[in-house]
């Protein structure tokens, strides 16, 4: 099912969008089976979890943090990913910067962005991307990617088009600014019910669990 699954994804997604397999809650044998059908980057949501499947699995695809990042995790954390997609204070930028500058390391961030400025959630409210952005990109062993949007939980994944749409404007916008440092590469944004109006509207970074694994259990 999830060699399945995988192909059919993989064969249906327009060229130059790649997949993030979400693997939390799945073991390493049920990953394998994935990586075997073709994935090539594993989102991870927790340090300690990944640094299991990162023992067992290794360097064969690469691995990008997809969590909320707490402070006292950044070390272990600089230690397996190569790519944090959650970047959302200064304060977590700077402690990647750091820890990165000790092991001689730049590390691949997105800028996450509240794109339906909720109050109890993560990520930058759109208004304040462009002058965070301006600060950190002048910390030298971060590199600023892109962004990643989670949009709001709701039923109808149409409805997670305009949210969509704003992250993408703000891509654009801070691209165009051709800020030194700063590479516009990924839009990160879609999950399983709602990745294909992400793609419509300018993802090519999609962060898929269910609809490659199955209903996780926890
Ligand atoms: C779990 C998760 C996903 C994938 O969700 P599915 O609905 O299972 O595809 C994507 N992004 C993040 C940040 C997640 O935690």
């Amino acid at each position: 099912m999830i060699k399945r699954n995988t192909e059919n994804l993989l064969n249906r997604l327009p060229a130059g969008i790649q997949i993030v397999a979400a693997t939390k809650a799945r073991n390493p044998e049920v990953i394998k089976e994935a990586i075997k059908a073709g994935i090539k980057i594993i989102g991870e949501n927790y340090v300690q979890e990944a640094e299991a499947k990162y023992n067992v699995l290794g360097r064969v695809v690469q691995w990008h943090f997809i969590g909320h990042l707490q402070k006292n995790k950044v070390k272990r954390a600089v230690e397996i990913f190569d790519m944090i997609q959650t970047i959302d204070s200064f304060e977590i930028a700077q402690a990647i910067d750091k820890a990165c500058s000790l092991k001689k390391k730049v590390m691949q961030v997105l800028i996450e962005v509240n794109s339906a400025r909720e109050k109890e959630k993560f990520g930058l409210f759109p208004q304040d991307v462009c002058s965070f952005i301006e600060e950190a990109r002048q910390l030298k062993n971060i590199k600023i990617n892109g962004l990643m949007t989670m949009g709001p939980f709701l039923k109808d994944a149409s409805q997670l088009r305009p949210y969509f749409k704003e992250a993408r404007r703000l891509f654009e916008r801070v691209k165009s600014l051709n800020l030194p440092g700063v590479q516009m590469c990924y839009l990160s944004m879609g999950m399983s019910d709602s990745y294909q109006v992400a793609v419509e509207e300018g993802a090519n970074l999609i962060r898929i669990g269910t609809a490659i694994f199955g209903r996780r259990k926890t």
